[in-house]
Order: C-alpha cells, then sequence, then structure tokens
C-alpha cells in the first residue's frame, strides 16, 4: 500500500507528544529569538547531533525533548508549536487528534496553567479552521488535549518543581510528584469546566524505571471523579504489572505502549505462575476494550530487542483480542508520520484490508472525543462513511 494512499485515510491519533513533535526549524528559530543555546542551528546539524534515526538508550532519545521544552516556555511559541502541529497532522490525514504535553514542564513566574492551556488551545483553534477550509471533503478536524503528569520529581526540572521542593522540604520526591499531580488535576477541572477548553484526559508520562503508578491511584481517581478520561504509559520499560497496576489500580480507560504485556521475561515481582497472570490480566483487557496506543518507530528506537521491528508483538495483541491502533509517539524525535507508521506496519504484518480497517476505527472508537456519546456517534459514522469510500478506491469489492 502506498504512502499516498495511506495518507488519503482519515486516521485519529491518540498519543502524541506536543514537545516531541515540533518542526526542527520551529525549534532553531525559537532557540535564535530566545538566545536558547543549541548544539547546532542548522536543520542537518540537530539531526545529526539530536533528532537521529536510531539511538543510542532511552537517554539519547529524551534528549530531544530537553530543548523543546527550553523553548516552549511563553505563550506564543506555546501557540505556534499547537498550531503547526495541527496543520501537519492535518496533511498526514489525521482528522482526529488527541495531543499530549505536560503542564509542569512548561510552568513558570510568567506562565499558569491556564495560560498555557489557552495558548495550546489558540493554537488549534486558528488550525482548525484553516484545515477545515482546506480539507471540505473531510470528517470535520477535532481535537482533545492530554495532561501529561510526570511519574517523577526532581527540583532540577525547573522553577515550578525548585519551589514546590522548597516550600515542602520535608516531603519526598514521590510525595512531592503526587502534591504537583494534584494541584495540576485541580486545575484542570477549572480551566475545563470554565473556559471550555478540551481536556479530555490525563496521562501518566515519564521514566517506568523506578517510578511505580501506584502512588498516582487517588490523584487519578479524582480527575475520573471530574469527568477526565484515563490513560497510562505502562508496559514499554517495564512489564505485565506496569500494565496491571495502570489497569487494575488507576483504572487506566487506555495503555500507552504496553507492549511488554506478553513477556514473561519482564515481570520482575514474585509471581508463581507467570503465564497465568498475564492471561488474566490481557483476557480482561479485550473484555473491557482496553486499547493500547502502539508507536512502533518509538518502541524500535528506544528498545534494542525492538530494532527489529519484526520482533515487534503487535500481532499478539490482536489475537488476543485487545484493541491496538498506530500511533507516532514523537513526530519529531522519533522522525516520522502516522502514514509511515502504517506503512511501517503494513510492509512487516503484511494486514488485510479487514485488519487495517478495524485498527484506523480503533483509534476513533477508543478515543476520549470531547462530546456527547451521541456527538461521538456521529463523528464516527462520518469516518466509517469517508474511510469505507476511500478503501474502495484501492480493492474495490472487498
Ligand atoms: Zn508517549
Amino acid at each position: 500500500m502506498n504512502a499516498d494512499f495511506i495518507r488519503q485515510l482519515p486516521k485519529a491519533e491518540l498519543h502524541v507528544h506536543l514537545d516531541g513533535s515540533l518542526r526542527l526549524q520551529t525549534l532553531i528559530e525559537l532557540a535564535q529569538q530566545q538566545k536558547v543555546e543549541l548544539p547546532s542551528y542548522t536543520q542537518e546539524g540537530m539531526r545529526e547531533l539530536v533528532y537521529k534515526k536510531d539511538y543510542k538508550d532511552l537517554q539519547d532519545y529524551l534528549r530531544g525533548f530537553t530543548y523543546a521544552i527550553r523553548v516552549l516556555q511563553d505563550a506564543e511559541s506555546i501557540e505556534r508549536g499547537a498550531y503547526e502541529f495541527a496543520l501537519d497532522v492535518a496533511a498526514d490525514g489525521v482528522c482526529y487528534v488527541e495531543a499530549r504535553f505536560a503542564p509542569h514542564h512548561h510552568i513558570n513566574e510568567r506562565l499558569g496553567y491556564a495560560d498555557i492551556f489557552q495558548a495550546v488551545n489558540k493554537g488549534f483553534l486558528r488550525a482548525k479552521k484553516e484545515i477545515n477550509i482546506k480539507y471540505p471533503d473531510r470528517p470535520a478536524f477535532t481535537y482533545g488535549l492530554i495532561a501529561c503528569i510526570m511519574r517523577f520529581f526532581r527540583p532540577e526540572y525547573g522553577s515550578y518543581y525548585k519551589a514546590l521542593a522548597s516550600v515542602l522540604p520535608k516531603t519526598s520526591l514521590v510525595g512531592l510528584g503526587v502534591a504537583a499531580a494534584n494541584d495540576l488535576v485541580a486545575a484542570l477541572v477549572e480551566i475545563k469546566n470554565k473556559q471550555g477548553i478540551p481536556i479530555v484526559a490525563v496521562d501518566l508520562a515519564g521514566s517506568e524505571d523506578g517510578n511505580p503508578a501506584r502512588p498516582f491511584q487517588e490523584v487519578f481517581s479524582l480527575a475520573r471523579q471530574n469527568g477526565i478520561e484515563l490513560t497510562v504509559h505502562a508496559g514499554e520499560a517495564y512489564g505485565a504489572e506496569s500494565i496491571f497496576d495502570a489497569v487494575m489500580r488507576l483504572n487506566a480507560a487506555r495503555i500507552g505502549h504496553g507492549y511488554e504485556l506478553f513477556n514473561k521475561e519482564m515481570i520482575l515481582d514474585k509471581v508463581s505462575d507467570k503465564k497465568k497472570y498475564i492471561n488474566i490480566l490481557a483476557q480482561d483487557m479485550s473484555q473491557r476494550t482496553i486499547t493500547c496506543e502502539m508507536c512502533l518507530t518509538s518502541n524500535s528506537q528506544t528498545n534494542p530487542a525492538m530494532r527489529d521491528l519484526k520482533n515487534h508483538p503487535i500481532m499478539q495483541f490482536v489475537h488476543a483480542g485487545i484493541p491496538v491502533m498506530l500511533n507516532t509517539d514523537n513526530r519529531l524525535v522519533s522522525n516520522t508520520t502516522l502514514t509511515n507508521e502504517y506503512q511501517i506496519f503494513s510492509e512487516l504484518f503484511k494486514p488485510s484490508i479487514r485488519l487495517l480497517r478495524r485498527m484506523i476505527m480503533t483509534g476513533f472508537h477508543a478515543s476520549f472525543y470531547p462530546g456527547t456519546s451521541n456527538d461521538k456517534h456521529k463523528y464516527v459514522k462520518q469516518v466509517v462513511y469517508a474511510l469505507d469510500e476511500k478503501l474502495a478506491q484501492f480493492a474495490p469489492g472487498k
């Protein structure tokens, strides 16, 4: 299936980080304007040194975020980032997107929670108008915003973290992380309800290693009680136990990645029958249609065992009846597009048109669509119509 054709298919993207998806030229321009130091000020230089095709390890992969975060500290830059991001995903054939970012990485003395969300929303609204004029035959461009809560807390991460650590000097780093998360969720509820900004979910992000999800159980419950949905990064650097915590304790409706679910070697706790443990969890996820947001290229860059994506267990999920769909994770850092992800998947696993259609539709069904279920149903119907019309051109009669 060629790239042009995949690009034309109406698609949904549910797992994509704004700070990992800036346009490279924009990052360089903002750094120059703001006098932020970069290892190079040309696109080629930055591709060679930071945003590479292959990364040594997760640390190497994460370096790209620090530069993006440094230039996204004022409303104007954030709005520009969001605006260009929306235009880019639309050009990739995405008509529904849920973009995520960690507000605590952008908050500072001059920029509060509401300022950050207003800036992002302004960028999206401006782009939305242009996109809907440019592509009148597509289902209308629609978006939701996801706020990432960071699993770990370090005072050196920025002025917000430093200030919090200094007023709570006796609180542990985990305790500070939970306090910051509580503060964020209270702000999200207020911004969502008073300003009508489509904040649809919270996510738990950041390194899983040594940073379990359990302390965030109550914060997640608070978000849920206020009509905010839940997704959790899990089963990426850790195994089934981290997915278990996300699904059973935090009540996540979706899992970011989750690809280590079936890997027995990744279970570190004392579980006597690992196979049974995995089967029970997999069955539960299938029955409750807990969707895994898969990001193939990103996995191949952060995990040496996935370098050859033929080893990726995505088809095991399909066979176990766990809903999966594809995402870029980070358009700049992973140097990919959603079209590219579907193409990689098609080439490696030779899915039938039916399976491809099901995965694309899972992206819409599993979305935290900002509206009533009737609104969502109507939108999904439009997508089905548009998608089937396109697919019929590729395989008439199928
Ligand atoms: Zn992610």
